[in-house]
């Protein structure tokens, strides 16, 4: 069974120049060295309801990218727990190459088995879940990047009394699990800023089913489209870290942070606001992305 963390997950404050408001992080990336971030917490109640029911054998499977966050934290969780774990790995071609890949090399030595499936039979995750569960009937299907009602009820553990004074909370959207939990969760008086960094229509129809308040507002932050890094975004990424001696990933809580700040340079936020964002974790993305990034000579993050 996944626990509820001994640790208090720090808030560190960010201290801005000539600024009105305050800006905070939570660093949710703590919670776990490798089923990091709101992974674990969008895991937690899928994972534990299902150990309960299913004390033999247990076997969970899900979807992702070569680059998932999401298959990242399953295979670690797999191995932590001694549960075995399946991962339906976006692209065929990565059958052959998969070791090359840092993530899935990773969730291998972890203990994750794959099943590599084209991108048209991915876009039919419907089917595909389907046909894995008449082969598996006993497994657990968790969906992509892990949202669904268990996975937003899991979110609530990401507030406490220590976020309850912020006026605004901020995280970084792509499924749009997260974003719904923190929504549905908030107190009355806190609005929640979600920062897309996936471009999709259907997400705020989807977040606001899952939430079912309005108290949220999204930003487009994809900067060039998801899982595309600009020379920008990593410039943005290590300036961040030398000043704040935080590191950023470049997928998901580095275009948060960047688009955040743009918000606040422009006068977004009301003098005196207290505004938290969350650092959702998504480290070990970094090694696949400046895998890619010294493939192209192009600048990297640097690792401090
Ligand atoms: C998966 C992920 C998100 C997005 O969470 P959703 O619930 O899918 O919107 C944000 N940040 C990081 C680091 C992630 O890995």
């Amino acid at each position: 069974m996944l626990p509820l963390p001994e640790i208090k997950i720090p808030i560190i404050p960010i201290p801005l120049e000539n600024s009105s408001v305050s800006l905070y992080i939570k660093r949710e990336d703590e919670v776990h060295k490798a089923i990091s971030g709101n992974k674990y917490w969008k895991l937690f109640y899928n994972v534990n309801q299902y150990l309960e029911l299913t004390p033999t054998e247990p076997m969970l499977i899900s979807f992702g990218g070569a680059y998932s966050n999401h298959i990242a934290a399953l295979a670690a969780l797999g191995k932590d727990f001694g549960i075995q774990t399946l991962g339906i790995i976006r692209g065929e071609e990565l059958e052959e190459r998969w070791a090359e890949n840092p993530t899935l090399r990773l969730a291998a030595e972890c203990g994750m088995q794959f099943c590599f499936v084209s991108r048209a039979l991915y876009r039919d995750k419907e089917s595909l879940a389907e046909s894995f569960k008449n082969q598996y009937p006993n497994a657990l299907i968790i969906p992509e990047g892990g949202t669904n009602l268990q996975a937003v009820e899991g979110v609530k553990y990401m507030l406490n009394a220590d976020t309850q004074d912020f006026d605004y909370i901020c995280t970084a959207v792509g499924t749009g699990g997260t974003v719904a939990g923190l929504s549905k969760f908030a107190e009355c008086h806190q609005q929640v800023l979600g920062f897309k960094v996936v471009k999709d229509a259907s997400l705020s129809e989807v977040v606001s089913r899952l939430s079912r308040r309005e108290n949220i507002t999204l930003f487009e932050a994809s900067y060039g489209g998801y899982g595309k890094v600009s020379d920008e975004v990593i410039g943005f990424i290590n300036a961040f870290q030398r000043r704040y001696q935080i590191l950023l990933d470049p997928i998901y809580t580095g275009k948060m942070m960047m688009k955040l700040l743009e918000l606040i340079e422009a006068g977004y936020f009301p003098k005196g606001s207290k505004i938290l964002a969350f650092h959702t974790g998504g480290l070990q993305g970094i090694l696949g992305a400046n895998q890619m990034l010294k493939q192209q000579n192009r600048p990297c993050i640097d690792i401090i």
